[in-house]
């Protein structure tokens, strides 16, 4: 999709600060970071959510999470927060999936 900005940015079309990349799926630092380790990963494909995501190809799903963990193994010891927002009211502003992979400092539960 030429409109849509990660399509651009895994196509190579628009520049980012790339940390991995596979055949599927690429791994960039955000552009504002909120932790010393803010990465987005996100498939090559098109698909608007995690969910749509999900649906067309469990295994595309189960390679973000494994590029997460490559990720966080190589920049946080391992450790990470995985975030997918799915629609405008989660907070979600680009409708290309991804997954912020949150790390390098202590983060407080977000549940109860
Ligand atoms: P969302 O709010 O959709 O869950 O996450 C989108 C993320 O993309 C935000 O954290 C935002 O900072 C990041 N972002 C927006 N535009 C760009 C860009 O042009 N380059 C990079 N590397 N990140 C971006
Ligand atoms: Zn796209």
């Amino acid at each position: 999709m030429d409109d849509c900005l990660f399509c651009r940015i895994s196509a190579g079309t628009i520049p980012s600060t790339m940390v991995l990349e596979t055949e599927a799926v690429v791994a960039f630092r955000d552009i504002a970071p909120e932790a010393p380790t803010h990465v987005l990963v996100v498939p090559r494909a098109h698909h608007v959510d995690v969910s749509a995501v999900a649906a067309a190809s469990p295994t595309l799903l189960a390679e973000m999470i494994d590029v997460a963990q490559r990720v966080a193994d190589a920049e946080c010891g391992g450790q990470f927060r995985l975030v997918f927002n799915v629609g405008e009211m989660a907070g979600q502003t680009i409708p290309h999936a991804h997954a912020h992979v949150l790390g390098g400092a202590p983060m407080g539960r977000v549940l109860p």
